[in-house]
């Protein structure tokens, strides 16, 4: 065992703060590595709030994790110590099952292993996140990233950047399509950046009129504000997909109007409360309402590599760990320019 310092949370009601806690002994196939930043998902505040019902305590969130290697088992093959390495979402899985095998761990029938709130695969073990200075798991589930790019701004491609990527991906948006992005936020703003590199034709639906600058400077080529009755009256029936990056409760039905016929509404965002949606808003147009979560291993990796081609990283905002409960408030308020991501030299 190694001992590790993070940042904790040891109930639904409790501020996080410092913990010590244990990472097991690298075994032949391990990797451990510093972290030098982690970024900071909306998914850490619903959790470390219990707001999705199935939150283990103590926990320590992040799951945005890039860092150094410092340590590898007699039997790695991917790293040396010294290479820059990246966790996700995902620390195990299965590797047995359907899904496994096709490279869709996060779809693991057995259950993947999460990289906090989870339990390793023996089912005992908790997993511990990022929010924290060094992690060790097995070399299949650690990525490789460029050393071209800002490290700080890869962070939030781990978990922001593979949950837009993968759907774009699945649905193969591109060229002869008209995307909407809804919530300009961590996930959002990745969604712009993936969409208009894949070619499609991008438009933000977002609650803040003051984001219309930055939506376009991300490439978009049209801004809604959804409070408008008038503007979004001028896409209804418009978007061939809608990617949903929203955090809390908001009406379903709205955006499906927004569909042409034949479209597909994608669920990303995870509210707390299940949403009403009315079989109209569907039949009308045979509308389809989907959902996706994260990515799998190899999809990961190739959508690492697809940002060092394209030179594409997350707009951040690096922030002390002491100041992770003022990141979560301006985050609830939909203040995220676009992703905070911590400094881990500051633990
Ligand atoms: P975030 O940075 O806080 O962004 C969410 C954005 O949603 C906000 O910036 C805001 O954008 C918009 N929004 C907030 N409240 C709203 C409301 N009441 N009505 C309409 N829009 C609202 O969060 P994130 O880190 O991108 O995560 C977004 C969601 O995705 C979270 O629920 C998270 O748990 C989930 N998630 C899912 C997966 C997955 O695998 N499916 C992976 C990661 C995260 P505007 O200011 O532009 O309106
Ligand atoms: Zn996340
Ligand atoms: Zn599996």
């Amino acid at each position: 065992m190694t001992l590790a310092k993070g940042y904790a949370a040891q109930s639904a009601v409790s501020n996080l703060a410092p913990w010590n806690f244990e990472r097991r002994e690298v075994k032949p196939q391990d990797v451990q590595f510093d972290i030098l930043y982690c970024g900071v998902c909306h998914s850490d505040l619903h959790q470390v709030k219990n707001e999705w019902g199935n939150s283990m305590f103590p926990m320590v969130p992040g799951h945005e994790i890039v860092g150094k290697v410092t340590n590898v088992g007699s039997a790695v093959k991917k790293f040396k110590v010294g290479d820059l390495a990246a966790i996700g979402c995902l620390v195990d899985s299965c590797r047995t099952c359907a899904n496994c095998k096709e490279g869709l761990e996060q779809y693991c029938t057995k259950g993947s292993s999460p990289t906090y709130n989870g339990l390793e695969q023996d089912h005992k073990t908790p997993t511990y996140g990022g929010y924290s200075n060094s992690i060790v798991a097995h070399e299949d589930f650690v990525l490789h990233i460029s050393e071209k790019l800002n490290l700080a701004a890869v962070a939030p491609l781990l978990c922001a950047g593979i949950t837009t990527y993968s759907p774009l991906r699945y649905w193969q948006v591109g060229k002869s399509h008209k995307l909407a992005v809804v919530g300009l936020g961590g996930l959002g703003h990745m969604a712009v950046k993936f969409g208009v590199a894949f070619g499609a034709e991008v438009t933000v639906l977002s609650t803040s009129s003051s984001k219309e600058a930055d939506a376009r400077k991300l490439g978009a080529h049209k801004f809604v504000v959804t409070k408008d009755a008038e503007s979004l009256k001028a896409v209804t029936g418009y978007f061939d997909f809608i990617l949903d990056t929203v955090s809390a409760e908001h009406d379903l039905n709205l955006y499906l109007s927004l569909l042409r016929t034949g479209g597909t509404h994608i669920c990303v965002g995870v509210p707390t409360t299940p949403a009403a949606v009315h079989a109209f808003s569907l039949i009308g147009g045979r509308r389809s309402l989907a959902g996706s979560l994260i990515g799998g291993l190899p999809e990961t990796q190739e959508m690492l590599d697809f940002c060092a081609a394209h030179n594409i990283v997350s707009e951040i905002e690096i922030i002390d760990i002491k100041d992770i409960h003022k990141a979560y408030e301006r985050m609830l308020k939909g203040d995220v320019r676009y992703r905070f991501v911590i400094d881990m030299a500051t633990l």
